[in-house]
């Protein structure tokens, strides 16, 4: 019998769902139970594979733009939000839109609004091509130059140099960010710094988290899809804090044989997009591979949440009163 007792597991806690993506899904859960399928959604509603498939299978329709929607027809807007376009773009096909972006998201846009209001330059770190920059930049497209790196920091130039902001996308590492913004500032000491943190709680949460179990681990798994921005953070950020190995799974089955060799402790985490079945399937996977110990390692407790989107709120509220009428 091989030994066993020294292979254990950490489990980051905080992981996996956060607010914003709670409330995204359970919008498009609601839609499908009031309305029916199809309900269209622009964009994945949240990064996570799992997540569009089951929704799909529930009657979820997955477009990429609103003119892929039949006029009239219902559509979701995903929680990375959208930018003024494709809003006017909605109106324009007259679709009933539900907007599930993340409240978090939102007041990021309302920041990009101010500062361009106020002709400022926006320097928006983010991840060009991100569907979450896209809707923030397009809130103030003359305005906003999008800083993909610390090393594009130092070839940007703005028109006036003492007239700038910067600002985040929610999901980045926050160590990188400070390190460009430190880069922004060295070129331009009147930047000027957003009202409070755009990198969200629940991004800083799971990245503290695994910061703190990653020296211990040689290997740490992260779950999350390739497209999610802060599970492919969350293997940067354990690679740095000392993790001998880490890798980004969506699923169980994805787990190699090979990632084990040598390996006593495992640090696992998953991304603000996934659901704990996903995690709970590893764990499983594990104990079968010996590593049936798990401890869990907790530096924050989260209790957020959002109320659900005003359309469907509204919508529930008609129902019950149509319920009540008929009773
Ligand atoms: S990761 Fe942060 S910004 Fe994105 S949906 Fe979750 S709470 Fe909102």
């Amino acid at each position: 019998m091989p030994d066993t007792t020294a292979k254990r597991v950490l489990l980051a806690a905080p992981r996996g769902y956060c607010a914003g993506v709670d409330r995204a899904v359970i919008a498009v859960e609601k839609a499908l139970e009031m309305h029916g399928s199809p309900i269209y959604v622009r964009k994945e509603i949240v990064h996570n594979k799992y997540v569009v498939e089951t929704l799909s299978e529930r009657g979820a329709v997955f477009v990429n733009e609103t003119d892929e929607v039949p006029e009239g027809a219902r559509v979701v807007f995903s929680a990375h939000g959208v930018s003024p376009a494709v809003r006017e773009s909605a109106d324009a096909r007259n679709l009933l839109t539900i907007d599930a972006t993340c409240p978090l998201v939102t007041k990021v846009h309302k920041e990009a609004v101010r500062f361009a209001k106020a002709e400022q330059t926006i320097l928006l770190i983010g991840h060009d091509g991100h569907e979450e920059v896209e809707g923030t930049a397009g809130e103030a497209p003359e305005h906003t130059i999008v800083v993909n790196s610390p090393e594009e920091a130092d070839a940007i130039e703005v028109a006036d140099p003492d007239n700038v902001v910067w600002l985040s996308q929610t999901t980045l590492s926050v160590d990188e960010t400070m390190e460009t913004v430190r880069r922004l500032r060295a070129r331009f000491p009147n930047l000027q710094d957003p009202p409070s943190d755009d990198i969200c709680y629940a991004t800083q949460n799971r990245q503290v988290a695994v910061k703190k179990l990653a020296p211990e681990c040689d290997l740490v798994i992260v779950v999350g899809s390739a497209n999610s921005s802060n599970s492919v953070r969350l293997v940067e950020v354990a690679l740095q804090a000392g993790a001998r190995t880490s890798y980004r799974i969506d699923r169980a089955k994805e787990i190699r044989d090979e990632w084990f060799e040598g390996v006593e402790t495992v640090g696992l985490t998953s991304g603000a997009s996934v659901p704990e079945i996903l995690v709970k399937d590893v764990i499983a996977d594990l104990a079968d591979r010996g590593y049936a110990t798990v401890e869990e390692v907790r530096t924050a407790t989260e209790d957020l949440m959002f109320s659900l989107p005003r359309e469907i709120r509204a919508d529930m509220k008609a129902q019950e009163a149509e319920r009540a009428l008929r009773a």
